[in-house]
């Protein structure tokens, strides 16, 4: 199988015919053996009886459905569309038509040919609403860029192109669909490009994430960022930091304590330890540097308990 084609959808009944319709005539005269993978997170909408009719209706590619029982969200859906792939190159695009199947064949060369792991969608003249999408959408990938070191400028795009072995190697859950350049960087698939796309307005239906997705997306990235920096040794940040934190209360305090015995030796005037804020800060750093201490315990035995504490993506051997 040279491709497989990931889609994953919500409700999105009227698009799929549509959608397909397009993708097999992209494809029809490229000489390729491909496969066409529907997620149905979930729909309500008949989106299932859609999906169902069309390996009788198109012929050309294998057409092949999976449906959840319930909404999962894309991360999920994805996941399982990966764990079922079995081209050589997978591309992923949603289903609401705002993508273009015309960009297929420019991205399944580059990973072919070029020998990218990951060739990423890069809207232009995104068709989203300005103020509540295109701008934060700026700014999320500015961040993004700076904390992954992916030079992405729409790391978020729903048309991906992917070598085979990534979408194995990489495990997408929760909702860090929106990272998977990331996770494969921490997997050690660096071959990362991106490709201006076009994107077109929704056609039907209305889009399934609001604004609370860049709050959650820029926590999902800290903690990202965190499990690649530290996930295998948590001790080493959270025992830094509680020493750190603990040895300025510690030397806070007994300067407090020394600087009033001193001057209660040579008879000046003093101030009761207790009667300084400077020595509830003191305090305050010294507990909150134990309780940092003790986090980093925790962290060391939750690692040691995770089953992947030993997984390496091992490239080649012999
Ligand atoms: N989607 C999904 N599960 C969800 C939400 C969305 O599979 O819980 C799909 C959706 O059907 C679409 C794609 O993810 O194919 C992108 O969603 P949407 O178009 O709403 O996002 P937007 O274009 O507004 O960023
Ligand atoms: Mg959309």
């Amino acid at each position: 199988m040279d491709l497989s084609i990931v889609i994953s959808l919500y409700n999105e009944k009227e698009s799929l015919r549509e959608l397909t319709d397009w993708i097999v005539r992209t494809l029809k005269d490229k000489g390729l053996e491909y496969e066409i993978i529907l997620v149905d997170d979930g729909s309500h909408d008949g989106s299932w009886d859609v999906i169902k009719s069309l390996p009788s209706e198109f012929s050309g590619p294998v057409i092949r459905g999976i449906r959840f029982r319930r909404n999962y969200g894309k991360s999920a859906a994805l996941y399982n569309g990966f764990k079922a792939a079995q081209g050589e190159v997978v591309i992923t695009m949603d289903a609401d038509l705002q993508d273009s199947p015309e960009e297929i064949p420019e991205l399944y060369r580059m990973i072919k040919e070029e020998g990218w792991d990951i060739v990423s969608g890069w809207k232009q003249n995104r068709q989203d609403n300005k103020l509540t999408k295109n701008l934060p959408s700026k700014l999320y990938n500015w961040t993004a860029r700076k904390i992954t070191g992916i030079k992405l400028h729409d790391m978020n795009c729903g048309l991906k192109a992917y070598r085979r072995e990534v979408v194995k190697s990489i495990e997408v859950y929760g909702e860090m669909h929106r990272y998977i350049p990331y996770l494969a960087k921490n997997e050690g698939f660096t071959r990362v490009t991106e490709m201006p796309v076009h994107h077109q307005k929704r056609k039907y239906g209305k889009s399934k994430f609001g604004l609370e997705r860049f709050v959650n997306g820029f926590l999902d990235l800290l903690s990202l960022w965190f499990l690649s920096t530290f996930g295998k040794k948590p001790m080493h940040f959270f025992g830094f930091t509680g020493l750190v934190t603990f040895l300025l209360g510690f030397i806070f305090a007994v300067w407090i304590i020394v600087e009033k015995l001193v001057a209660q030796a040579n008879g000046l005037h003093f101030r009761p330890v207790t009667e300084q804020p400077g020595f509830f800060l003191a305090l305050a750093a010294l507990v909150i540097g134990v309780l940092l201490f003790l986090a980093g315990f925790i962290g060391e035995m939750v690692s040691r308990n995770a089953a992947e504490r030993n997984h390496y993506n091992i490239k080649e051997e012999f």
